[in-house]
Formats: C-alpha cells, structure tokens, sequence
C-alpha cells in the first residue's frame, strides 16, 4: 500500500474544466481518497463551512471568480487548509503569488497521473505533520500553563499561609518546602544571618538531616551563601562534577537567592541537588526571588508580632507596677483594662472583668456618673472615698478611637493634712479676732479722746482700714471653718428663691452704685432644699458679690432659680471680665485670685471656697463657664428634699 493510501482523505475539488474533474476523479477515486465536486465557488464555501476537507484543489481560473483570491480568503480563515492549485501557465507572476498566499503546492497542464498524485501525498503528508506539531506545541503550551497555575497555586497557598498564622517555624518550612516543590530540587534550606557571629545558619529545611540543620554554621566569608549575603545577588550553579560549597556540602546544582528588605540581606533562600545532576535554570531564581518575598513578610510579621507583645508585656509591667488605679472603658462604656491595683482596692482580685460594663462591675454612683457623662464634659473629675475611709481623686482621660481612661489617686493624706490645715487656721483666726476687735475699739477712741491733726486723722483712718481688712479675712477664715465644720449639723427646709430674693436686696444699693442691670427669674412656686439657710445665704452673697465686683459699670447680672428633675438649680450670670481659662480650675482654692483681677479690687480669695465648702457640705454641684471679656456663669444645683 502505498503512503497516500494510507492518509486518504477527503478531498474537495473545485475546478471549471469538467475533463480535469474526469481526470481527477478515476486517478483520485482509484487511489482510495473520497471526492466531492463543486462548481460553483458558494457551493464550495457550504462545503468548507459544514466540514472542512482534507485538501483543496483549486483551479485558477473559476466560474465567475478568481481562484488565488478565493484560495486567500480561505486560507485567512482557516490557516491549515492544504491547498493545490491548478494554473493552465506557470508564470513568474502566478508562482510569487502562491508563495505569498502560503498555498500547498501547484499543478500545471499537461497534467501527468503521478504528478497529480505526488502533490496530493506531498499536500496531505506536510499538513499532518502542521498538525502534528500544532497538537504537540498545545500540548507543551497546556503543560507549561498547567505548571505555571501550579506554582500560582503554590504561591497563593503560601500567601495564606503567612497571613493566618504567627508561627514563624511552620510558616518558613513551608517556604522551603514550596522551594523545593516548585523547582523539583532535592533539598531546600533557608539560612539567616546571625547578627552577632556574622555566620549564616539554617532557620529552616527540606530534606537536610536534623543533626546537621541544628549544627550547620557557614562563615559568609568565601562562601557561595556568603557572597549572596555580600552581593545581594542570586547564584545559580551547574557543574558536571560535584562541588563541594566550602565545608558544606557536596552538590551537583544549586540556586541561592537573597532574602532581603530595604536593601538589607538578612538570608539566603536555596535549593540544590546532590544526587542527580539535574540543573537549574534562570526560571528557578525567578521562582525563588519570588518565595523569598514570602520569607521576608514571614519574618517581618513575626517581628511586628513580637514587638507588639513586647509592648504589651512591658505596659501590663507598668500598669501592674504603678500604685495608681487605672481603668480603660471603651466608647460603649465596656472594661478594656482594669490594673491591679484597681482590682485589689475595688475588690476584684478572682474576677475577669474585661468586656464586661463598667456599671456592671463597679457599683459607686458618682463614678458611674463620672463615666457615663464623660462626654457632656461638666467635670472631669472628682473625689471619691472607697473602702470607707480612702479619699481617691478620679480622673478621666479621652483617649482617642479607644473610649476613656479613669485614673485614681489615693489622697488620703492630702486630705488629713487639709483638714490639719484647716484646723490651725480656725484655731489662729479665732485668736487673732478678740485683739483686731480690741485694735479697732481704741483706734476707734483715739479721736474721741481729743483732737487730732489732719496727718493722725489719715493715719487713724488707713490704720482702720487694714484692721477692717485683716477683720474680714479672720471673719471669712471663721466662716469656713464653720461651714466645714458645721456639715453634720441640724438642717432645715430652705427655700432658694426666697434666700436670693433677700441677698438681692441686701445687694441692691450696691448694684445701684455700678449702675448695673440686674434680673432675677425664678418660678412661681419653689420646692424647699435641705440645707443651713445662713450657709446658703453666705453662698449667694459671695456668688452675687462676685458678679458685682468683676463687671464692669454698667454690665448686666442675671439670677435664675428653677427645678429640673429632683433638683434646685441656681444661676447667676454676668457680663464682666470673665476668667482665663488657665485660672478656672484654681478659682474654687483658697486664696486664689485670677491673673485677670487688678490689685485695686479688694478681695482675699476665700469667697469661692466658701462657696465650694457650702455646696459640697449640702451634696450640691457647682461648676462655672466663662469667657474672658465676655461674662460667667456660676451654676450651683443642690439636690431636693426627698419627700
Ligand atoms: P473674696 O471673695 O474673698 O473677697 P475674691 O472675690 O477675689 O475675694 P473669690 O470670690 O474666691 O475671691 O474668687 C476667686 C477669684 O475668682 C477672683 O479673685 C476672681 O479672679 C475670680 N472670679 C470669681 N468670680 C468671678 C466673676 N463673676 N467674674 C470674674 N472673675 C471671677
Ligand atoms: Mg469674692
């Protein structure tokens, strides 16, 4: 049998010239191809479209076409159609274009049976062999994506893996192990830098023995690893014979890629073969520049772990260290930390109160008040006594994108040496009055027992005044200490709106004098407070002679008296000097004037702490908000008498 009846095929013919159709049919035919004829050049087309021949045969000339254009249109469309066209002249012309058109071969008159049989064979045989080799360069193309998919896959697993654990071991044996499998080598180590020895040592393995992992140390000087580590370059090495990689090991192959941030090589990433002498190609670096990326965020994130622990161990250090208790709410008011010393002194030494909310663990009001209100911003601390006795100044902190931070002082011994304090002044002040009285009744006889000069009347009259001053300082000494004093004393059912109506009367001349504009607003009804009414009414006198002395003539000063909810709330506002803001938290101290007030104002500086003593001795609240150049406004709210 011969080769071209082995192939047979199915042959389209499409020639004009019905004694060549005759021609190729019995040659054809009798030499076992199947053959179909068409005439026309849309008949053919039907043909190619419904199954697509295994050869062509095409006369130059067609009914009603040219063939070398029909040959090209097809031959766009389907490029491995073998086509033979028939010429009646081999001109020059005609053979250039069938070469351009990439056309199988020609046949020319007078047409010989073995010509016509040899070209068909020809045809047919380098057409298979287009196929052939198409199969096999689809076949390498698949294979070669199959493998890239592969690696992709590989390296997306390793990019998971590195992201969803800390556990560095376990994330660089997978590295090393990708290494390995994606090269095809026979071992894989990742060597790291030890900073203090400059030697490299194996951090992790594939296929290395264990002894010889935990004992390997190389120099970096005259190393293979070493020169990566000093070059920050890739090695690839391929010899026929093994070398030996400087008192390492022997191998065949070997590929060392630098681990490396900010340009700084810490490691070196290999793969090598000592068995079969398979060699590695540039693909592979590539391959492993790429794995060692993962390396590199690997430890680079087991790093930013670490230091993240660091940290946390060092603040629970301080936090356990510090004598302060510090608690850290969250903005749903929720227990992020609670230091030790806040758990011993509130009682919560077997209890995990994380997460848990504040007003859940901790059951003092105004410390609930004091975080829960944080934001409403009326006061950001306040003094709180626990386990009976201790006084702690309370503090909160905003801290940003977080919630608040609640710190507590212990100042109990602030406290017993202000009460020590305050002792001593009341003792004094109450020995120094009965001589200031004395003093002022004989300055005061002095003119009465004769005349005087116009020079010892002005002396008499500035002597009365110091006295009257130091009189008023003792007086004011006296009467705080009476109301810090006095606080467990019998209390009676005071009404606010009555009390202020009376200081404003007391006040008015004075008003008048400072031509100030005064309004009192208050309900028509009041409800009565529990309270010592001449407290109180030195409290209002102090507050209203404030507003009087620090407004400037002509200013307006405005009280208002009201209830809300179960309380009495008093407001006395002006239009004066206002307080820096650096002052306001001072002002309530003893002694303390703001840095706003001329030396020609009289005053001692205790009338606000007078103040301050009277509402905190009745469970009261003040607070003051102030602009400079614009006014204040004192706001005193006292709790109702429970019925
Ligand atoms: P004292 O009242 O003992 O005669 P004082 O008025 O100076 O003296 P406080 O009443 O305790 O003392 O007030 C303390 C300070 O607060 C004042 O010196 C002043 O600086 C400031 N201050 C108080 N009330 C007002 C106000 N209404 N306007 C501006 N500043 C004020
Ligand atoms: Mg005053």
């Amino acid at each position: 049998m011969s080769p071209a009846q082995q192939l047979k095929g199915r042959i389209l013919v499409l020639i004009s010239d019905s004694r060549v159709n005759r021609l190729l049919e019995n040659i054809l035919l009798s030499s076992g191809y199947e053959v179909t004829f068409c005439e026309e050049q849309h008949c053919a087309e039907k043909a190619i479209a419904l199954k697509v021949p295994t050869l062509l045969m095409l006369g130059e000339k067609l009914r009603g076409g040219n063939g070398l254009d029909f040959a090209q249109v097809l031959l766009r469309k389907y490029p491995g159609l073998p086509i033979i066209l028939f010429v009646e002249r081999e001109t020059p012309e005609i053979l250039k274009e069938i070469i351009r058109f990439g056309i199988s071969d020609y046949l020319c008159l007078p047409l010989r049976v073995d010509d016509i049989l040899t070209a068909v064979e020809n045809a047919l045989s380098k057409s298979q062999h287009n196929k052939q080799w198409v199969l096999l360069e689809a076949r390498r193309a698949t294979a070669s994506l199959q493998r890239k998919v592969d690696e992709l896959e590989t390296m997306t697993q390793l990019g998971h893996h590195i992201n969803g654990s800390l556990d560095l071991d376990s994330v660089l044996s997978s590295i090393v192990e990708a290494a390995v499998e994606l090269t095809g080598a026979e071992e894989g180590s990742l060597l790291l830098l030890d900073e203090e020895t400059g030697e490299l040592y194996m951090r992790a393995s594939r296929n290395f023995q264990e002894e010889f992992v935990s004992t390997f140390r190389l120099p970096t000087q005259d190393t293979l690893a070493g020169s990566v580590i000093q070059t920050g370059e890739a090695v690839l090495l391929d010899e026929s014979s093994p070398t030996k990689i400087k008192t390492a090991y022997l191998v065949h192959s070997l590929v060392y890629v630098p681990i490396a941030k900010d340009g700084r090589v810490f490691g070196v990433l290999g793969v090598d073969n000592r068995q079969k002498s398979l060699p590695f190609k540039a693909r592979d670096i590539k391959l492993l520049s790429a794995i060692a990326e993962f390396a590199v965020t690997a430890i680079e994130n087991a790093r930013l772990h670490e230091n993240t622990l660091l940290e946390r161990n060092k603040l629970s250090t301080i936090m356990s260290a510090i004598e302060d208790l510090v608690i850290v709410v969250d903005d749903q008011n929720q227990l992020v930390l609670v230091n030790e010393a806040a758990h011993s002194v509130f009682g919560l030494e077997d209890e995990d109160a994380t997460g848990k909310l504040f007003r859940d663990v901790f059951s003092q009001p105004e410390l609930i008040e004091l975080v829960e209100s944080a934001d409403k911003r009326n006061f950001n601390w306040l003094e709180v006594t626990l386990e009976g006795e201790r006084v702690y100044s309370a503090q909160i902190a905003p801290i940003p994108n977080l919630g608040l931070a609640i710190t507590l002082n212990d100042i109990t011994y602030l406290k017993r040496l202000d009460i020590i304090k305050t002792e001593f002044v009341n003792t004094v002040s109450h020995d120094l009055r009965s001589p200031l009285t004395a003093i002022m009744g004989y300055v005061d006889l002095i003119e009465r027992t004769g005349a005087v000069s116009e020079m010892q009347h002005d002396f008499i009259r500035r002597v009365q005044i110091s006295v009257q001053n130091i009189t008023n300082l003792v007086d004011d000494l006296l009467l705080l200490g009476r109301v810090e004093a006095d606080a467990d004393a019998a209390l009676e059912d005071v009404f606010l709106d009555q009390l202020i109506h009376f200081v404003s009367d007391q006040f008015s001349d004075q008003i008048k004098r400072h031509k100030h504009e005064y309004h009192y607003d208050h309900p028509d009804t009041f409800m009565p407070i529990r309270a010592h009414p001449t407290h109180i009414q030195h409290m209002i006198e102090n507050l209203l002679d404030n507003a009087v002395k620090y407004t400037p003539q002509g200013g307006v000063i405005t009280i208002s008296a009201k209830i809300e909810k179960d309380q009495a709330v008093m407001q006395i506002r002006d239009t004066g000097i206002g307080i820096p803001s650096l002052d306001l938290p001072y002002i309530f101290d003893k002694f303390y004037r703001a840095s706003n007030v001329d030396s020609d104002t009289v005053g001692t500086g205790l009338g606000l702490s007078i103040v301050k003593a009277v509402v905190d001795s009745h469970n009261g609240r003040i607070w003051v908000d102030s602009k400079l150049g614009q006014g204040s406004t004192f706001t005193v709210v006292f709790p109702l008498k429970k019925e």
